[in-house]
């Protein structure tokens, strides 16, 4: 998987890219074991249809662009989508939304992926850090980060202790222990997902860095819902 994984680089790097698309980026994560949302790409709105059928409603739908950082913030992302019709005006809105914000945008195709039902979001990361190298990061998702930065840190390659470890020391990990009637949260596959992230960044001393944001966390298992990896 090691080669697999390089491959991928080394064709975006073909490219001019010093950074995945969302979608070489969970094909990498999927390499490792780290569960993603099923994905396909869609050159065409009969594609984005079929394929909408294959993976079953309700599908997102996003743009595949190297000019687009933020998807949604140029309209490139339409949730919940559950019909053909639907797809296939999703698939033609977002690529006028991108034009009307980004009119020299290169659009590669619209990613169809499975939706993933809405939990509790938590946010995976790795950052090379210059005196520490691979360091991973771990925190909930939304405003806890952001506002709170409450967020945990450790040095990879992190053992299972310290996966346990990230977990607990964020304040707001609480939540994922059942909260307010809510059943608690599958912290064994966070852990999973942490040390294969550790496990990622430490067979490719190339990722500058690595973000799964947000990770949704079911009672039983959790997936990516969104990734992105920067390359040195
Ligand atoms: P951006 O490039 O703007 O970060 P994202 O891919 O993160 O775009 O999509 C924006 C938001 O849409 C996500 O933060 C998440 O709340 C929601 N979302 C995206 N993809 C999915 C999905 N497959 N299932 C459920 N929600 C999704
Ligand atoms: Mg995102």
């Amino acid at each position: 998987m090691r080669e697999k994984v390089d491959e991928i680089f080394r064709k975006a790097e073909a490219k001019g890219r010093k950074f995945l698309l969302e979608h070489e980026a969970k094909t990498v994560c999927k390499l490792y074991g780290i569960p993603v949302t099923e994905l396909k790409i869609a050159k065409t709105p009969d594609e984005a249809a079929k394929f909408s059928e294959e993976i079953g409603y309700p599908t997102v739908l996003k743009i595949i662009s190297p000019n687009v950082f933020h998807k949604f913030d140029v309209g490139g992302v339409m949730l919940d989508i559950t019909g053909p019709e639907e797809a296939k005006n999703a698939f033609n809105k977002i690529i006028e939304n991108v034009k009307k914000h980004k009119p020299d945008a290169q659009i590669d195709g619209i990613l169809v992926q499975e939706m993933a039902p809405s939990s509790t979001e938590v946010i995976v990361g790795a950052i090379k850090d210059p005196q520490f190298g691979q360091t991973l990061m771990f925190g909930l998702g939304g405003t806890f980060v952001e506002i709170m930065k409450d967020v945990s840190f450790r040095i990879a390659p992190i053992n299972e202790d310290d996966a346990q470890q990230m977990i607990s020391e964020v304040k707001a990990s609480i939540i994922l222990r059942g909260y307010r009637g809510q059943p608690p949260r599958d912290i064994d596959a966070i852990m999973k997902i942490l040390l294969d992230t550790s496990k990622l960044v430490m067979e490719h001393p190339d990722i500058k860095e690595l973000d799964l944001n947000p990770v949704m966390v079911y009672e039983k298992g959790a997936k990516t819902v969104d990734a992105r990896i920067i390359l040195e």
